[in-house]
């Protein structure tokens, strides 16, 4: 898969990939502010997924080419940490308007790189500029204990500061989007970046920092792609990054943050998940059904949120799925590129389309049943058919694990103790929804559930204002809303003695 070659001749990012190069097109890092060919010798294919075709090659980034950004990042902090809020803000609503006039081209790279139908890239990109729009508005508006008289004779007030250079590594399931959700709060709070996209993914986050070049000063934003297992553990390890940011698996995360121990550097982690559907009774089964179509089946399953695991109340389990496996069925599946009307997309690679076949071979081992789907289609392109599992044995892998595909599992309750006991049962700790028309139910649940987000008859809305994370092994830290800010922020606190004597020092 990896290609060795003695020099590689990179092209400019906007001519690599406004159109998509070609299998040969070699595209750059992005390192202080312009491309750089890095110091590697190899090069990866980048795929189109719907396909299997290979459309540009990307550089296997280097340790030497992580010390060459991060230098250019450590050189850029001292001017950009010292700009007053308001002016890194008006930066970034620079920065988000450049990327909304070039919505288009940005959402059409990334369907194609990922194989997301265009609809859905159009809104990761919709995404992107909201968030370093909220974050250029929240910067200023901070909040934080008021300066005042703590101890007697003594005034206290807390300084909030970048804590430096700031990794921020991303996968492939939402490239833009993710990548937004870390760079936005970072670079507001004053911190400089570099960014390692997902090594199957890199097209959306080069083409942002090169239509970004003019409007970041140099150094601020960097992007080296490679292997998480060079580029992201140079970067975990590297000691003048303060913080590392990983949205991924949970095995990257336990990687990263045992990495980022020697240097003794923060860690935030956004990690997998494997979110809990609980249907009640009494809830509005259409709307249920409605809800698991779009949150279980968008971006192909394959979204750390999805609404993957449905706990349905036993009275109800025969009337969900009439109305769930027609709506599952009625799914356009294809490749985004015929058109708008395409809903669900392929995988995002060979390996991992493998993976999810993989977990319905095992599933129909122990028994499950699939009531539509269960295998990929004949088509070229890592296609699998939308899935609904059932007949799933007491802790069947399927039920536990993230499968990250589109494979809904559908198990029954009868008792709304064992529906949350089975609920929490997960290692994962992401996010849940409750369906009901309960109102005393609707508001005691989520008390009793262990994940950082949970819906009520609603399943994977995101507000920017709000915040995004997880328990358990999920991770921590958290995405979107003003607590990003205070992740990638430090607080110190400066005492001053107002004491103009010994005298009076004494008497304080
Ligand atoms: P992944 O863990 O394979 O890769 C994520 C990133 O980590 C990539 O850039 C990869 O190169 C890098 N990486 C891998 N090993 C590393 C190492 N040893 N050191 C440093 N970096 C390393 O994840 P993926 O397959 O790209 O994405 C899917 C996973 O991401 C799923 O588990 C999904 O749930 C999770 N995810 C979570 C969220 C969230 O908000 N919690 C959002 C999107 C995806």
């Amino acid at each position: 898969m990896i290609e060795a070659q003695t020099q590689i001749p990179v092209v400019p990012l906007g001519d690599g990939l406004a159109p998509i190069g070609g299998e040969t097109a070699v595209l750059p890092h992005f390192v202080n502010g312009a491309g750089w060919e890095g110091t590697g010798t190899e090069t990866q294919p980048v795929f189109n997924p719907a396909t299997g075709q290979p459309i540009a090659q990307a550089l296997c980034g280097t340790p030497a080419d992580v010390d060459r950004a991060v230098a250019a990042a450590k050189a850029a902090l001292p001017g950009w940490r010292q700009r007053t809020p308001k002016d890194r803000a008006n930066v970034l609503l620079e920065a988000a308007a450049v990327l909304e006039a070039n919505a288009e081209e940005l959402a059409h790279l990334e369907s194609v790189n990922t194989g997301k139908p265009m609809p859905l890239a159009r809104d990761d990109v919709a995404g992107t500029i909201d968030t370093l729009r909220f974050m250029a508005g929240a910067v200023r508006a901070q909040l934080s204990l008021s300066a005042g008289e703590y101890v007697t004779g003594r005034t206290s007030m807390i300084v909030r500061e970048p804590v430096g250079v700031v990794a921020a590594i991303t996968p492939w399931n939402y490239p833009l989007l993710t990548a937004a959700w870390k760079i936005g709060p970072i670079l507001a709070a004053g911190n400089t970046c570099v960014l390692k996209p997902s090594d199957q993914t890199p097209l959306t986050a080069l083409r942002m920092a090169d239509l970004l070049a003019e409007v970041f000063p140099a150094g601020v934003l960097n992007v080296v792609t490679g292997a998480g297992s060079v580029v992201g553990e140079a970067l975990a390890t590297h000691p003048d990054v303060a913080l590392v940011s990983v949205t991924g698996s949970v095995r990257s995360g336990q990687a990263v943050a045992g990495a980022a121990a020697a240097t003794l550097k923060r860690v935030h982690l956004e990690l997998g998940g494997k979110a809990p559907v609980m249907v009640f009774a009494d809830a509005d089964l259409d709307a249920v059904a409605d809800g698991i179509r779009v949150a279980g089946f968008g971006n192909s399953g394959q979204d750390c949120g999805a609404a993957c695991r449905i706990l349905v109340e036993q009275s109800v389990h025969g009337e969900l799925l009439k109305r769930l496996v027609p709506r599952v069925e009625s799914l356009v599946v294809g490749d985004p590129a015929a058109g708008d009307h395409i809903e669900m997309g392929p995988l995002v690679s060979k390996t991992h389309r493998d993976s999810v076949l993989g977990f319905l071979d095992r599933a129909f081992a122990e028994g499950a049943r699939a009531a539509t789907g269960g295998r990929a289609p004949e088509d070229d392109g890592y296609f699998v058919l939308p899935t609904v599992l059932v007949d799933l044995p007491d802790g069947a892998e399927s039920t536990r694990e993230e499968i990250f595909g589109p494979v809904v599992t559908v198990e029954t309750f009868t008792d709304e103790d064992a529906a949350v006991e089975a609920a929490n049962s997960t290692a994962y700790g992401l996010s849940a929804s409750v369906w009901t028309e309960d109102a005393r139910r609707a508001a005691d649940l989520p008390g009793r559930l262990d994940f950082g987000t949970v819906w009520v008859n609603d399943h994977l809305a995101f507000a920017t204002e709000m915040p995004w994370g997880g328990f358990k092994s999920s991770g921590y830290g958290r995405d979107l809303s003003a607590y990003a800010l205070d992740d990638y922020s430090r607080t110190k606190h400066v005492m001053f003695n107002r004491a103009r004597s010994a005298d009076e020092a004494e008497q304080a």
